[in-house]
């Protein structure tokens, strides 16, 4: 007799392996179960889990256990989205049901069925048509019935047109004179209203992506305004006319109603959005609506990057330096860089866009495994802005800002323009400190500064959350002399509203927009009328601001010092794009820098010779100093109660490591640049190759036994394949 055939259920626990279940009882197991959800026992525990494949039994282990059920009647994951997720699991090392359960909406992940995603219709039967003229003439079941003579209605239709059809509906089903039946969904949308004419440079662009057939990469580099989002629906309805889907990736504060509403309007088609302020069950319709073809346009954050598409035509990556495309828990993947692996297997075009493209995508347009395509104006009549350096050296200020940049508000103000006040740093102040003893306020599970909120009154910790009232007195010395030192945006929304009075101060940091339309109502709460937004770099991003003349930056100086390789590359960003709010229609706007470090060379570049002018000297640096993208970087980060159960694992680790491979550039293991975060110790090893593969090989030998490792049981340990953050 033959060894049973058994299923490989990839199941969301992290052990980097699939598991061996008989499949339920009277299900023959085939490879058309592959890629469908399975609920099997697991311990003590029911988990649902994802096919990966069957054959014989390997025999290992206790006695095989009988799956419960299959969930699906036909695979959630399968073909290209199959491949993708098994290619993201080998790449990022992380166990494949743990890929797959990132992949799936919360509701799907859970094992609940696949949603609906088709609207109601309601027809008559044959014997309807036959019976209908005999109903008694007035009665609702009749009147029904006219309505759905001449054609079928949609439920949609029929609340518009008949009360409490329902009743009527039920009456006729039960006598089989009328019958449901699923439609697809068709939202009305309104005709598509065109665009303005591209310019030559965008018509170049939107030409090449069509004349991209098949696979490529393209980079749309242009300058903030320059109408890089008329390219995207230029493409995107030529990838329709197609006949294709197009799905859109989008930073998760560029997804406003303000976007989606520009291109359901200028597409005429319904445009299926995901982001973090849908709810479990609207993500898993949309995920549904995506795998059976009905969604067409798709715009949503990183993990849209997961939904599947049977009709791929284009994948757009929008702002693709966006930090937020990187997922920093879980699953560590990167949306961008996953989309061009999807991109690849779909034979499909992948458009990147950026006014400041990260250092790696301008290094592979550079090398040509990209095509460039750029966009060196303003479209329609903007003017790019002008930029002023200030030397904060030995000035007077008040709660920031220099005499001079009050001034340049006024006038601003004064000739019916708005401000844009731009400072990375929420709350009131980063610092509470006793002038008495030079005490100040940290908080006890992360080692660090707490910043100051309300005025005064309160403390949190902006990297675990912890909150606490201010103190009344020094802790230390009882002093009265508790000051908040520095300033932040809270501090500077209070200073202008007291010194432009009568003028709308308007602040926007995470602390107002938790809701996804907060922005949108604050800047409509504004309208076009003279006003001051003062804000972090929530404002620097996506949003339309016409009005916008001035943009005044204070305090990018931290940025400059930083230890982590790619903080110069993140402040040269923040500051184009917050620059590049200024003057966005007509009026030409003027960015006004304060800075202590008014001859720092990174400053000096960016100022003179542009973005692209910066890319070039860090570029030069980067390969100096070995970083990404002329190495690959692994990070093996460990967290715990206590240092040395971290820096236990990843010695053993780091040992483990070096058995396979003696060459290869290892650091540490060494305290994390910061070493401790919600009462948590953090140690990390870099690993680091100027090749991708050696890395990569090196990983899949070791990583079994780093999982085996005795101190892995004592610590939280992780694995970040090309980390954007060193902290
Ligand atoms: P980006 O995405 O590069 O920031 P947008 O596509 O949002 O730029 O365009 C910026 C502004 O310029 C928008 O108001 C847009 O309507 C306008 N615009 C874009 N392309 C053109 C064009 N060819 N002619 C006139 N106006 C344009
Ligand atoms: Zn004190
Ligand atoms: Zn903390």
């Amino acid at each position: 007799m033959s060894a049973p055939l058994v299923l490989h259920v990839a199941l969301p626990v992290p052990l980097p392996r699939t598991f061996d279940y008989l499949p339920p009882d009277g299900h023959a197991a085939g490879e058309e179960d592959v890629g469908k959800r399975l609920r099997v026992p697991f311990g003590s525990r029911e988990l649902t889990g994802v096919v990966a494949g069957l054959g014989p039994a390997t025999g290992e282990g206790p006695e095989l256990r009988q799956a419960l059920a299959v969930l699906d009647a036909a695979p959630l994951f399968q073909g290209e989205l199959l491949d993708s997720l098994r290619w993201l699991a080998r790449y990022t090392h992380a166990p494949l049901g743990d890929v797959f359960a990132t992949a799936l909406p919360v509701p799907l992940r859970q094992g609940e069925p696949l949603p609906d995603t088709h609207a109601w219709a309601w027809r008559l039967t044959a014997e309807g048509v036959a019976q209908r003229e005999r109903l008694r003439a007035g009665s609702r079941p009749r009147r029904l019935a006219d309505l759905l003579a001449p054609s079928e209605q949609d439920e949609d239709a029929l609340d518009l047109r008949m009360d409490d059809w329902r009743t009527a509906a039920r009456a006729l089903a039960k006598r089989g004179l009328a019958e449901r039946h699923a439609v697809p969904a068709r939202p009305p949308v309104p005709a598509p209203r065109p665009g303005p004419p591209l310019n030559p440079e965008q018509q170049a662009a939107a030409d090449a992506v069509a004349a991209t057939s098949g696979y490529g990469a393209l980079l749309l580099d242009g300058v903030t305004g320059s109408g890089k989002t008329e390219v995207y629906l230029h493409a995107i309805a030529d990838c329709l006319r197609r006949g294709r889907q197009a799905l859109v990736l989008v930073p998760e504060i560029g997804l406003t109603p303000q976007t989606l509403a520009r291109f359901r309007e200028r597409l005429g088609v319904p445009v299926h959005a995901l982001h973090s302020g849908l709810n479990d069950n609207e993500r898993a319709r949309t995920w549904a609506a995506c795998l059976r073809g009905e969604a067409r346009v798709i715009v949503g954050t990183r993990s849209a990057v997961f939904t599947p598409l049977p009709e791929a035509g284009l994948l757009i990556v929008d702002e693709e330096h966006d930090g937020s495309y990187k997922q920093q828990d879980g699953i560590r993947y990167h949306a961008r860089d996953f989309a061009l692996v999807r991109g690849k297997a779909l034979d499909v075009p992948v458009l990147l866009g950026s006014a400041t493209p990260s250092l790696e995508t301008l290094h592979n347009a550079r090398s040509g495994r990209y095509a460039h395509l750029r966009l060196s104006r303003r479209a329609g009549e903007a003017q790019p802005p002008s930029v002023r350096v200030l030397d904060m050296r030995k000035r007077h200020q008040e709660a920031g800002l220099l005499p001079d940049t009050l001034q340049a508000i006024r006038a601003a103000l004064d000739a019916g323009g708005q401000v844009l006040v731009f400072k990375n740093r929420r709350g009131y102040a980063p610092v509470l400190l006793c002038h008495d003893c030079g005490w100040s306020a940290r908080c006890k599970r992360c080692d660090t500064p707490m910043t100051v909120h309300g005025g005064g009154r309160r403390l949190q910790c902006h990297h675990c959350g912890a909150r606490q009232p201010a103190p009344p007195a020094c802790p230390d010395c009882g002093g009265l002399a508790l000051q908040p030192q520095g300033i932040g945006t809270e501090r500077l929304e209070e200073m202008l509203a007291e010194r432009f009075a009568g003028v709308p101060v308007l602040r926007v940091d995470r602390g107002t927009t938790q809701r996804r339309d907060g922005l949108a109502r604050q800047l409509a709460q504004l309208g076009d009328a003279p006003g001051i937004l003062v804000g972090t770099q929530i404002l620097a991003k996506g949003h339309d601001l016409p009005h916008l003349t001035l943009v005044a930056v204070v305090g990018v100086d931290e940025g400059l010092f930083s230890t982590d390789f790619r903080a110069g590359e993140k402040l040269a960003q923040q500051l184009i794009q917050v620059a590049g709010r200024a003057g966005r229609a007509g009026k030409r706007g003027e960015v006004w820098l304060q800075t202590h470090h008014p001859d720092h060379p990174l400053l000096n570049t960016l100022i003179s010779g542009g973005y692209h002018a910066f890319a070039e000297s860090e570029l030069e640096q980067r390969e100096a100093a070995g970083f990404s993208p002329f190495a690959h970087l692994a990070l093996l980060r460990a967290e715990a109660q206590h240092v040395d159960a971290a820096q236990q694992f990843l010695q053993a680790a780091k040992q483990a490591l070096r058995k396979h491979d003696a060459t290869l550039e290892m650091h540490g293991p060494l305290p994390a640049p910061m070493p401790r975060r919600a009462g948590l110790h953090r140690v990390q090893l870099l690993l680091s190759s100027p090749e991708r593969r050696p890395l990569h090989r090196l990983l899949d030998l070791a990583l079994p036994d780093i999982h085996e490792l005795p101190e892995a049981r004592r610590t939280r340990w992780s694995l970040d394949v090309d980390p954007m953050d060193l902290y």
